[in-house]
């Protein structure tokens, strides 16, 4: 059962109806895509390399035009807005992204603090002053980043600081959606787990909904409520993120399950360390999966 239901009578905080891409008139990438996404509700998407998983993202984000399908945003239709006009549209600063690779997504001519500004100046309507200031600060703060690091430029960061730049950025304007394609993946293991404790605590203190796409289904179990598993573009199963890896239905999810290496350990020391923190071994499953319960 979904945790978190849309009270009666309210649309939910996301709906997608029958979404698909097709990339230069080839084979659909994405076809017959349809889920609900409520306000708070972490919903994981989880599939091999090549899947659909990020063509699907970027769609719900409005960074890519879909083919066909509707996508919906608090009742509201954004899908047919075209993606380069989506920047203009109400609905930008309520649905924001993360990305894998901060290297990729900071400006490398943007220090930290330019990089937390961008999205209030071009979003929220701030203006250079204290109270930019003070926010951006504040969402540093949020992350777990010293502000005294807002003066420096990515490539003066470590990977976890960079990492922190890129969810207060994506945390700036107040979303009500957060899109997380593989945010951890680039990221040593040992500040993943960081990572991932920190964006499951703002999830929880601002009743933030994400969309956590990822290839490593112990960080979907720990993370999401409901997980759906795409193959070749497609929705093969979906469900309580636990019962359904506990006890998969599909033979494509089964051995999306086997095919998992064992877990490492130090994840509660890790989590709770410092970043630079070392020393992982192997262990058994329920040592990760005690560490980081999905139930509220
Ligand atoms: P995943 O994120 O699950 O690894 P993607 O959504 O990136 O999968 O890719 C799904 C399919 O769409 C792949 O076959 C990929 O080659 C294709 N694809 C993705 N982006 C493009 C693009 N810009 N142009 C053409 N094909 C693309
Ligand atoms: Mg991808």
């Amino acid at each position: 059962m979904c945790p978190h239901p849309s009270p009666p009578g309210t649309p939910p905080l996301l709906e997608v109806y029958k979404l698909a891409k097709r990339f230069d008139q080839g084979a659909a990438a994405v076809a017959d895509f349809s889920m609900t996404i409520s306000a708070g509700e972490s919903v994981g998407l989880v599939g091999e390399s090549g899947s659909g998983k990020s063509t699907t993202s970027r769609m719900i984000c409005r960074l890519i035009d879909p083919s066909e399908g509707e996508i919906s945003f608090e009742g509201q239709s954004i899908g047919h807005i075209p993606a380069r006009d989506f920047h203009r549209s109400p609905f930008r600063k309520a649905i924001q992204i993360v990305f894998q690779d901060p290297n990729d997504s900071l400006n490398p001519r943007f220090t930290a603090f330019d990089c937390i500004a961008h999205p209030l100046l071009r979003l929220s309507g701030m203006r250079p002053g204290d109270a930019l200031r003070q926010r951006v600060e504040e969402c540093a703060e949020r992350v777990g980043l010293a502000i005294e690091l807002l003066t420096r430029f990515p490539h003066q960061l470590s990977g976890g600081q960079k990492a922190r730049v890129g969810i207060a950025r994506a945390i700036a304007c107040r979303p009500r959606l957060l899109v997380l394609d593989e945010p951890t993946a680039a990221l040593d293991v040992s500040v993943q787990a960081v990572v991932l404790q920190l964006l499951d605590r703002l999830r929880r203190e601002d009743d933030l909904a994400f969309l956590f796409v990822s290839h490593d289904l112990n960080v979907v179990r720990m993370m999401c409520d409901r997980t759906i598993v795409l193959q070749h573009g497609r929705i093969v199963e979906q469900g309580e993120s636990r019962a359904m890896f506990d006890n998969p239905q599909t033979a494509y999810t089964r051995a999306l399950v086997e095919a998992v290496p064992h877990i490492e350990t130090g994840f509660v020391a890790i989590a709770t360390g410092p970043e630079t923190a070392a020393g992982v071994s192997h262990t058994s499953q329920s040592a990760w999966n005690s560490t980081f319960p999905t139930t509220p």
